[in-house]
């Protein structure tokens, strides 16, 4: 039988990271609220951001993939808690991840020629 729904995409990562500093609660968001269990900050909240960074320092790209998947488990989450007010798609990429792109590197990496358009006039 031929069918045309798709199937239920799987779970995304767990929101683990980041990880604990010593006996403190740690910076990571609490379901389905995605609010963080140590301060009540919507999650991501600016001490996460700045662990995450430094957890994720040399693997930028990474810190995008993990923080996509949990954009995705949050819509999820907040869809679901509140489906006629959801949160704004916009919204919701700024706070997961508009602020982690990765960076550009500071010169192009080498063998890579860049096209320099001539000067006019
Ligand atoms: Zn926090």
């Amino acid at each position: 039988m031929v069918t045309t729904r798709l199937p239920t995409p799987g779970r995304g990562p767990l929101p683990e990271r980041p990880r604990p500093v010593g006996a403190q609660a740690p910076h990571t968001p609490l379901r389905p609220m995605w609010c963080c269990r140590a301060c009540g900050q919507p999650w991501p909240c600016a001490p996460a951001r700045l662990l995450l960074r430094a957890e994720f320092d040399r693997n930028r790209t990474g810190l995008s993939i993990y923080l996509a998947g949990l954009m995705y488990e949050a819509m999820r989450d907040l869809y679901h808690l509140n489906p006629h007010d959801g949160p704004d798609p916009k919204a919701l990429f700024a706070r997961f991840l508009a602020w982690a792109a990765p960076r550009r590197p500071a010169a192009d990496p080498p063998g890579s020629a860049r096209h320099h358009p001539p000067a006019s006039g």
